[in-house]
């Protein structure tokens, strides 16, 4: 799984769902980082209160 992290606004999306309703054309370019590593994600979420997308994250992939 890919992750997008937009960070002006602190939320972490899933890259293959990522829609028009997450609204990262708002988000400058520099702003938007790409990751792999779920730990990474998982500190982002813990330590620094990056939240998951409800638009792209809620979505059952199994
Ligand atoms: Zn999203």
């Amino acid at each position: 799984m890919k992750f997008l992290i937009d960070h002006t606004t602190c939320l972490i999306h899933r890259t293959p769902y990522v829609g028009d309703a997450c609204q990262l054309n708002q988000t400058p370019l520099e702003q938007r980082e790409g990751t792999h590593d779920q730990q990474y994600i998982d500190e982002l979420m813990k330590s620094k209160n990056y939240a998951e997308c409800g638009n792209c994250s809620n979505i059952d992939m199994f």
